[in-house]
C-alpha cells in the first residue's frame, strides 16, 4: 500500500501514537526529523506548532499537511513516527519501509543555520544536558540577552523543549548565533562529553571497539619504520618532539603536548574538522601519530573518542577499487564481525566520538582538490576522492581528522579546510639527549655518543631531525671512530649508514678501505633504480614484480634497506618499502650519480624543478623525464604534489654525493669522466638557480633598502650548495647577490638550514640585514649562524626559541664583528641571564645602533645589568623592551643610565609594570637628553602624578615628538586635561 493511503487509513492510530501520552514530545520529535529532512519548511513548522493550541489539533494539522505533500513525504513521516514511538506501538503501525538518511542530506549544508536545522534531532539530545552552558556562550558572544535566556529557561518547558526553544531563537537571531552554538557543541564533543551525553553505546559497538583498539595497539606498539632492523618498542624509544602552532596564537606560550592536537587551542577555523600536523621528512610525524594511536588503544589518552581509525596514505595509494566510506573504514582498519550496518549508523550518528588519522598526505599520488564533491557516505568513489571529501568535511562532518604532511605540499586549497595546523619541529637539545640515552642501553656508549655530538655542532644540528638522530645513534661505532668534524652534511650521515649496513653483510674479512662500495655496487644500483623509478612515479610500496624489474634480489633485500610492508603483504604476495622515504631519495640519488643509464637531462630537470613545477604541463615533462620511456608509455604521466619535496631531497643528496668528500669512492665504481660531467652539470645548475632568484629581486622603492624576500626553493638551493662542500661554488653562487636586506621569515629554518645558510652567506660581498623571524633557529641554530655574522649588519630573530645560552655565544662573536649594528630578539626565551652579554656589547661597540628585546622575561635585575652598558654607550638609537617585567626599579636604573644620552631617539617600555616612580625617573631623560624623540609607555600603571612629572619635563624639551601613554591608570577626564596641557602626550 502507498504511504499516502497508510497515513489516511491509520489516522486514528497515528494520532493516538503521537498524543496519547499527553506529552508533546513525540509530535515534536517527529517535527524535528521532518525539518531536518527538509520535508517541512520553517513556516509550515510554525503553523503546526501553535503555542496554546491543543496537542491533538496540532497533530491533525501535521497529518493533513503531510498527506497533501504526497507519497514521499508520507513515507518519511511514517518512518519518523516509527523512530519516536515505543516499539510495541510502532509495530502495530504499517509503514512502507522507507529510511531516514540524515547524514546524507546533512553533509551538503553550507551555513551554520542550515547545519543546525539538519542536525536538529541529535542537537536537541545534546543541548538539553548543557542548556546553561550554551546560553552562556550565546550571551557572552552578544547574541542573546538575559531576557532571551529567561524565556528559554521557563520552568514549563521540558529540557528538550528548552533545547528546541533555544534552537528556534538562534534561528531568528541568525548565522552568528548559529555558529556559536555549533562551536559550543563541538567543544563539548571534544571534551569529556561522553558522560554528559550519558551515552550507552550498543553492545555490538563495544565489541567492535575492543577489536579495533587491540588491532591499533598491535600495529603501534613497535616503531613502525625499520621493521627489518629493529624491534624497538615505542614506549622504550618515544621522545617528545617539539610541537608548535603554525599560526601565532596570543593565548599559547611554550611547546604544545600531544593532547593539544585535538584540543581547542590554536583553532583558526571552527567550522573545519581537520587538524594538520606538518613537518619535514623524518621529523617524526608518523611516530607521533603512532604514539597517539597507542595511547588511545591502551585507554591512556584521547578517551573521548570511542573509535579511532588510522590510515596511511602510502597504503591508500595501492587501493585501486572505488570504495564507500563504510568500506574504507571496515576494510582498511578493522572488520566488524557482526552488525556492520548498525555500527556504521552509530558512527554516522555520533561523529564527534570518532577520530580518523591520515598519515603522510604528501605521499598520496594525487594533489588535494575540492572539485569532486561527495556527500553520501554510502556512495563509492576512488579513495583519494573519499579522503579529500572527508578532510573538507563534505563527508562525515563532525568527525575529527588528524592529517600529517610535509608543509611544502599543503596549498591554500587545503589550508582553508583546516581547523588548525601544528608544526612538528623535531627534537629539542634535551630531546636529543633523551633519545640517545634511550637508544643505547649501555650508558657509557650513550655518554660517548653525546660527547662526540657536542664536539661537532654541525652534526648536533642535524640531530634535531629525529631520523638523522636515529641514524647517528645507530652508527655510533663509525661515529666514534671518525676524526673530529668529519661528518658535516646530511649526505655524510646517509653515507655512514650505507657503509654500516653494507659492511655488516660483507663477505670480505676486512673492508676498511674503499672496497666496500665496489663489493656491493650491484646491490646499490638495483636498489637505486627501484628508488629512482619510485620517486618518479610517486611509488613508495613495491611489489615483487617491481623488484624484479629493477633486478633487486633476495640478497639485496637482506641488506636491510628495504623492509616488508606488513599491512600490504599477504602469504603469496609480498610488498616492500624503504626504511624511510629519505632513504629512498638517497638511493635514487646514488642511482643518478653512479648509473650510466640515466639521461643527461635528468640532472638538469632535477635542479630546474622549482621552475618546472610552476606549470603543470611542464611538470608532466619532468615526471616523464625521471621515468624511463617504457614506463612512460605504459603508465601515463600523472603529476603529484608529492613529487616536489622528494625530488628536492634527492637533488640535495645528488649534490652531496658529488662533493669532493665522496669522489674517491666513485672512482672505483664508475668512469671518472662521467662523474666529472655530472659535477659540472650540478654546479652549473646551482649557480643558475641562484641567479634566477637574484633576477627576480624587484628594484628598491625610493628611500628604502634593496631587499630580497626568499622564494620557496632558495633555502633548498642553499642546502644543496652546502652539501657539495665546495667554497668555490658557494662563492660563485652568492657573490652576485646585491641586496641590503635578506628576508627569510617563515621559511622553516632550523639548525640544519642555519649551517647551510652561514656556509653560503659568509661569501657575500656586502653586509646585509638578515631577517630570520618566525623560524626554529634555536640556540644550536644561532651557533651555526656564527660564521656569517661578520657580513651581517643587522640580525632579526623574532620568535625563534632562543635562550640565554644562545645569546652568550652570539654576543661573544658579534662583539668582534665590525659591521654588526642591530639586533632584534622579540618573543624568545630570554631572561636576566642574557643582559650581562648585551651590557658588554654596549660597552664594547660604540657604533651599535639598535637593541630590541621585547616580549622576553627580563626583570628589574636584568634592566640594572643593561643600564651598566647603556651608561657608557654613546651610539645606541633604538632600545625596545616592550613586554618585559622591569617595573619601577628597572625603569629607574635605565633612566639614570640614559639621563644624558645624546644618541637614543626611540625608547619603549610598553607593558613593563612601570608606575609613577619609574615615570618620574624617565622624566629626567626628557629633561636632560638632547636626542630622545619618542618614548613609549603604553600599558603601564602610571597615574596622573607620574604624567605630571613628564609634562613638567617636556616644558624644557623641544626634541621629544611624542610620549605614548595609552592604557595607564588615568581617568578619561584626566587624560583630556593632560592632553590639553601637553599635546605631545598620546592617550
Ligand atoms: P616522518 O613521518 O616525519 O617522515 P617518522 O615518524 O617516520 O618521520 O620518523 C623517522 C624516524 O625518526 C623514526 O623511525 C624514529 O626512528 C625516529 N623518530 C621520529 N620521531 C621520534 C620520536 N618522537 N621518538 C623517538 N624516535 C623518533
Amino acid at each position: 500500500m502507498f504511504a499516502q493511503e497508510l497515513v489516511l487509513k491509520q489516522r486514528t492510530e497515528i494520532l493516538h501514537a503521537l498524543c496519547s501520552s499527553g506529552s508533546a514530545e513525540r509530535l515534536e520529535r517527529v517535527l524535528d526529523l521532518l525539518l531536518a529532512q527538509g520535508e517541512l519548511v520553517w513556516e509550515e513548522y510554525q503553523n503546526i506548532q501553535v503555542p496554546g493550541r491543543a496537542l491533538y489539533t496540532n497533530a491533525r494539522h501535521l497529518l493533513d499537511l503531510v498527506y497533501t505533500k504526497g507519497v514521499d513525504t508520507c513515507e518519511i513521516f511514517l518512518t519518523a513516527l516509527k523512530k519516536v514511538v515505543p516499539e510495541e506501538q510502532g509495530a502495530a503501525l504499517s509503514s512502507s519501509g522507507g529510511c531516514l538518511d540524515l547524514e546524507k542530506k546533512g553533509a551538503c549544508q553550507s551555513t551554520a543555520t542550515q547545519t543546525l536545522l539538519i542536525r536538529r534531532p541529535s542537537l536537541i539530545g545534546k543541548l538539553q544536558d548543557c542548556i546553561d552552558g550554551a546560553l552562556e556562550a550565546l550571551t557572552v558572544s552578544g547574541n542573546f540577552t538575559s531576557e532571551d535566556c529567561d524565556d528559554i529557561r521557563l520552568p514549563i518547558h521540558t529540557p528538550s523543549q528548552q533545547a528546541r526553544c533555544l534552537l528556534d531563537h538562534v534561528r531568528s537571531v541568525g548565522e552568528s548565533a548559529a555558529k556559536v552554538v555549533l562551536h559550543y557543541i563541538q567543544q563539548q564533543g571534544s571534551g569529556a562529553s561522553l558522560t554528559q551525553e550519558q551515552l550507552t553505546p550498543p553492545k555490538e559497538l563495544l565489541k567492535y571497539q575492543k577489536k579495533l583498539s587491540s588491532s591499533v595497539s598491535a600495529q603501534s606498539c613497535f616503531l613502525s619504520t625499520y621493521g627489518g632492523t629493529s624491534h624497538m618498542s615505542l614506549d622504550d624509544i618515544y621522545t617528545e618532539g617539539q610541537l608548535e602552532l603554525a599560526h601565532d596564537c596570543p593565548d599559547t606560550h611554550g611547546p604544545l603536548g600531544l593532547e593539544h592536537i585535538i584540543g581547542a587551542v590554536g583553532t583558526v577555523n571552527e567550522e573545519a574538522d581537520a587538524v594538520l600536523v606538518s613537518g619535514e621528512a623524518g621529523c617524526g610525524k608518523s611516530t607521533l601519530l603512532q604514539r597517539l594511536h597507542l595511547l588511545w588503544a591502551r585507554g591512556a589518552a584521547f578517551q573521548h573518542f570511542l573509535l579511532l581509525f588510522p590510515f596511511s596514505c602510502r597504503r591508500l595509494n595501492s587501493e585501486h577499487r572505488e570504495l564507500s566510506v563504510q568500506e574504507l573504514l571496515f576494510q582498511h582498519c578493522c572488520w566488524p564481525d557482526r552488525k556492520q550496518e548498525e555500527i556504521f549508523q552509530f558512527i554516522l550518528d555520533h561523529p564527534h566520538l570518532i577520530l580518523f588519522t591520515f598519515d603522510g598526505l604528501d605521499e598520496l599520488k594525487q594533489s588535494f582538490s575540492d572539485e569532486h564533491r561527495l556527500c553520501c557516505p554510502t556512495q563509492r568513489a576512488p579513495v583519494h576522492i573519499l579522503l579529500f571529501n572527508l578532510i573538507q568535511g563534505s563527508l562525515m562532518k563532525g568527525v575529527w581528522k588528524v592529517v600529517s604532511s610535509r608543509p611544502d605540499v599543503v596549498g591554500p586549497l587545503l589550508r582553508k579546510h583546516l581547523r588548525k595546523e601544528v608544526f612538528l619541529k623535531g627534537f629539542s637539545p634535551s630531546g636529543i639527549h633523551c633519545f640517545v640515552k634511550k637508544h643505547h642501553s649501555d650508558p657509557t656508549v650513550a655518554a660517548k655518543v653525546l660527547e662526540s655530538l657536542q664536539t661537532n655542532t654541525a652534526l648536533l644540528g642535524l640531530c634535531h631531525s629525529p631520523v638523522l638522530c636515529w641514524i647517528v645513534s645507530q652508527c655510533h661505532k663509525e661515529l666514534l671512530g671518525c676524526g673530529e668534524g668529519s661528518l658535516q652534511t646530511i649526505t655524510d650521515i646517509y653515507m655512514m649508514i650505507l657503509q654500516h649496513f653494507l659492511q655488516r653483510r660483507s663477505t670480505l674479512e676486512n673492508t676498511m678501505g674503499l672496497g666496500w662500495l665496489q663489493e656491493h655496487l650491484k646491490t646499490v644500483l638495483n636498489l637505486g633504480q627501484l628508488a629512482f623509478d619510485g620517486i618518479g612515479t610517486t611509488c613508495y610500496i613495491f611489489s615483487c614484480t617491481d623488484l624484479k624489474t629493477c633486478g633487486v634480489t633476495e640478497k639485496d633485500i637482506c641488506m636491510g634497506f628495504l623492509i616488508q610492508s606488513k599491512d600490504m603483504s599477504s602469504a603469496n604476495s609480498k610488498h616492500y618499502e624503504f626504511l624511510h622515504v629519505t632513504m629512498q631519495c638517497f638511493f635514487a640519488a646514488l642511482y643518478i650519480v653512479l648509473s650510466s643509464n640515466t639521461e643527461r637531462a635528468t640532472i638538469l630537470k632535477l635542479f630546474e624543478l622549482q621552475e618546472v613545477r610552476e606549470t603543470s604541463q611542464r611538470g608532466k615533462c619532468f615526471g616523464a623525464c625521471l621515468r624511463n620511456d617504457q614506463q612512460e608509455q605504459t603508465q601515463g604521466t600523472e603529476t603529484s604534489a608529492a613529487e616536489r619535496p622528494n625530488l628536492q631531497i634527492t637533488a640535495t643528496f645528488v649534490s652531496g654525493l658529488l662533493s669532493h668528500r665522496h669522489r674517491s669512492l666513485w672512482i672505483h665504481c664508475c668512469l671518472s669522466d662521467m662523474i666529472e660531467k655530472k659535477i659540472k652539470q650540478v654546479s652549473r645548475c646551482l649557480s643558475k638557480g641562484m641567479q634566477k632568484h637574484f633576477k627576480s629581486i624587484p628594484p628598491p622603492v625610493a628611500g628604502e633598502k634593496k631587499s630580497m624576500h626568499a622564494m620557496p626553493g632558495f633555502v633548498w638551493l642553499i642546502k644543496c650548495i652546502y652539501e657539495m662542500q665546495e667554497s668555490r661554488i658557494a662563492k660563485d653562487a652568492i657573490s652576485k647577490l646585491d641586496v641590503d636586506h635578506l628576508k627569510l621569515t617563515y621559511c622553516n629554518i632550523g639548525p640544519v638550514e642555519c649551517t647551510a645558510l652561514a656556509y653560503v652567506l659568509q661569501h657575500l660581498r656586502n653586509p646585509v640585514g638578515l631577517q630570520l623571524d618566525n623560524n626554529s633557529v634555536g640556540d644550536v641554530g644561532v651557533e651555526q649562524l656564527l660564521p656569517c655574522m661578520h657580513i651581517c649588519n643587522s640580525l632579526y630573530l623574532r620568535n625563534n626559541n632562543i635562550t640565554d645560552q644562545g645569546i652568550s655565544k652570539l654576543i661573544a662573536k658579534v662583539i668582534r664583528c665590525e659591521n654588526f649594528k642591530k639586533i632584534a630578539l622579540f618573543n624568545n626565551n630570554l631572561t636576566d641571564a642574557c643582559t650581562q652579554h648585551f651590557s658588554l656589547l654596549l660597552k664594547t661597540k660604540q657604533d651599535f645602533l639598535s637593541l630590541r628585546l621585547g616580549n622576553n622575561n627580563i626583570t628589574a635585575e636584568g634592566a640594572k645589568q643593561l643600564a651598566e652598558g647603556l651608561e657608557v654607550n654613546h651610539s645606541l638609537k633604538f632600545l625596545g623592551l616592550w613586554g618585559n617585567k622591569i617595573g619601577d626599579a628597572g625603569a629607574e636604573a635605565m633612566a639614570r643610565a640614559l639621563e644624558n644620552s645624546q644618541s637614543l631617539t626611540w625608547f619603549s617600555l610598553v607593558g613593563n609594570g612601570v608606575g609613577n616612580a619609574g615615570a618620574c625617573a624617565l622624566a629626567n631623560i626628557i629633561k636632560n637628553s638632547s636626542s630622545l624623540e619618542e618614548l613609549w609607555l603604553t600599558e603601564n600603571c602610571i597615574t596622573k602624578t607620574g604624567v605630571e612629572s613628564l609634562v613638567q619635563a617636556l616644558e624644557h624639551n623641544t626634541h621629544v615628538k611624542s610620549i605614548w601613554l595609552r592604557n595607564n591608570d588615568l581617568s578619561s577626564e584626566e587624560e583630556e586635561e593632560m592632553t590639553k596641557r601637553e599635546s605631545r602626550l598620546v592617550f
